[in-house]
């Protein structure tokens, strides 16, 4: 499923984030840039060692903030890696941080001029935020970037099962 907002093609799509061929993938990470398990694992294991030692020099990553390194051996040049939130019951300030997951990855996406990225279901695995909640988070702060900014002309959410799709092509559809 797929909705243009303004020059932007937000996209929803199920599969496997490492084999995107946008100009950046987004890495759900952890705040050490340590790598681990899921999509971050994944990430690492496709692109190789590299993306690791990049992460090294970088050093952490406070959560909610992005950072950038170079995709590797993956098909997309660059890799951005995102901290979310660990869920806790939502009264601690998740929403905003994982607001500022998404946000913060597009502004370093456009500020590296970037014309496309794919996102995971950030912090929506081992962080357990609940799904719904955060499909409907991710696509709100990606429609509300692609109304204020054009540079980016492709946004898309790659979603690990067909429930995952499903409950993020509901709330697109509410959204929009
Ligand atoms: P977090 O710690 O932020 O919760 P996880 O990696 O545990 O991160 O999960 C985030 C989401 O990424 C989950 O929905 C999981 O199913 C999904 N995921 C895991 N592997 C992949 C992959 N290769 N491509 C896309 N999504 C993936």
């Amino acid at each position: 499923m797929q909705a243009k907002v303004n020059e932007t093609i937000i996209e929803l799509v199920c599969g496997d984030i490492t084999e995107e061929i946008t100009d950046a993938i987004v890495n759900a990470a952890n705040e050490r840039l340590a790598g681990g398990a899921g999509v971050d694992g994944a990430i690492h294991r496709a692109g190789g060692p590299s993306i690791m030692a990049q992460c090294r020099q970088i050093g952490s990553c406070p959560t909610g903030k992005a950072v950038i390194t170079t995709g590797g051996n993956l098909k997309a040049k660059y890799v951005i890696h995102t901290v979310g939130p660990i869920y806790r019951g939502g009264a601690r300030g998740e929403e905003k941080l994982l607001q500022n997951a998404y946000r913060n990855s597009l502004e370093l996406a456009r500020q590296n001029g970037l014309q496309s990225i794919s996102f995971p279901a950030i912090s929506t695995g081992v962080y357990a935020y609940p799904l719904d909640e955060a499909a409907k988070i991710a696509l709100k702060t990606s429609i509300e970037f692609a109304r204020e900014n054009n540079e980016i002309k492709h946004i898309r959410h790659i979603l690990f099962s067909s429930r995952d799709y499903d409950v993020f092509c509901l709330q697109l559809k509410d959204l929009i």
